[in-house]
């Protein structure tokens, strides 16, 4: 599917948020609808601003990147704003050529400030509209590219994720290991992270989002890896916790409590449930070993062109319902504060049929039984 395919069906979406065109601030929707890749440096320095409408579909966007936006965006109408004529002025004056009378825009992405400025510059010639998840939302079930694109982001996380358990050893710091996995993904076809890596070990794992520290790793303890790679936009994340010789009979325990929950969820997830009914497969086998307190985040997130995004797949958010074509984490976590934690993540497919788990790394115990399976 093409970017023109894409603006086709958000044309659709917005005659029924009753709005004759839909301003788009977010990076990675503008991305989405364009083809433009401009970043951001949010919340005081925006690339870049998309308005469509019906007829026309602009790429409002200033000079230090008005090269790019041409290259990137071929079914856009690129506009300069500038000193001359700021953004605000520029869309008034789009507004009112078009005579469009309410321009919706994405609530949950347009900071306050530049709302009210919009308002001004926008008043007796056309209302703003707030919506959620319009763009979010078609974004949420992906199109053929971005499948391929997520399986290469995949492939690069899985190389390098063999990449460190075949150099990992005790005394290894946290930092090093971090440093280890971002040299990798550049070299081998990334073009950057989706986040930092999580590369932990000891108590460190009890923390869901640790950063990594000069702490060496020990053998007898666990180690954690969440990470992800970037290409073309595209993100990928996995987290294996393993060991390299030993583990505490608890942590042993918890270690398989989580893989038990981890390959639950992934075989019974279907689409028709929501995101919350997911979470809930995982969440009860964790309880009834005893451990849901422990289990302190959602079962899983949407990941795209941004690592979180929908569908949720948490207590709170996920009312959200599993569609074919979503593709979304699956990974519970047990954390014990002070000694530590175990995570294991995939990100599935969803089709008719079920999950399709999309990260080949092994979930094994000890780090000789990773290797192994990587040699296998
Ligand atoms: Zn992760
Ligand atoms: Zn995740």
């Amino acid at each position: 599917m093409t970017e023109s395919d894409r603006l086709l069906r958000l044309r659709t979406a917005l005659s029924s948020a009753q709005a004759d065109a839909l301003l788009v601030s977010q990076p990675e929707s503008r991305r989405y609808l364009s083809g433009y890749a401009g970043r951001d440096l949010p919340p005081r320095d925006s690339a870049g601003y998309l308005l469509v409408s019906d007829e026309r579909a602009y790429l409002l966007t200033d000079p230090r990147t008005e090269a790019d936006a041409r290259a990137q965006a071929p079914d856009f109408l690129v506009q300069v704003y500038g000193d001359a004529k700021p953004m605000p002025e520029l869309l008034r004056d789009l507004v009112v050529a078009q005579r469009i009378e309410r321009v919706a825009f994405e609530a949950r992405h347009l900071p306050f400030a530049m709302w009210r400025e919009l308002s001004d510059a926008l008043e007796g010639v056309s209302t703003l509209v707030p919506t959620a998840d319009l763009t979010d939302g078609l974004r949420a079930v992906k199109d053929q590219d971005e499948i391929d694109l997520l399986r290469a982001s995949i492939a690069v996380n899985d190389a390098a994720f063999a990449h460190v358990a075949r150099h990992l050893r005790a005394g290894a710091t946290e930092e090093e290991l971090a440093w280890e996995l971002e040299q990798f993904y550049r070299t081998h076809g990334a073009e950057d992270v989706s986040f930092e890596p999580i590369t932990v070990g000891g108590p460190n794992t009890a923390i869901p989002h640790a950063r990594p520290t000069e702490r060496p790793v020990r053998s007898d303890e666990p180690v954690l890896f969440d990470m992800g790679a970037r290409v073309r936009g595209y993100c990928s994340d996995m987290t294996r916790t393993f060991c390299i010789d030993s583990l505490s009979a608890e942590l042993e325990h918890v270690w398989n409590v989580v893989l038990e929950a981890q390959n639950e969820a992934e075989s019974r997830v279907r689409p028709g449930m929501t995101g919350a009914e997911a979470d809930a497969v995982a969440r009860g086998l964790i309880d009834r070993a005893g451990f849901g307190e422990a289990f302190v985040h959602g079962l899983g997130h949407g990941i795209g062109l941004e690592v979180h995004e929908p569908p949720w797949l948490t207590r709170r958010r996920g009312h959200n319902v599993l569609t074919p074509g979503m593709v979304f984490s699956i990974e519970p976590g047990i954390y014990l504060p002070g000694v530590g934690g175990v995570r294991i993540e995939d990100l599935v497919l969803l089709s008719e049929e079920g999950a399709e788990v999309l990260c080949s790394s092994p979930k094994k115990l000890r780090l000789q039984e990773v290797l192994s399976d990587l040699d296998r």
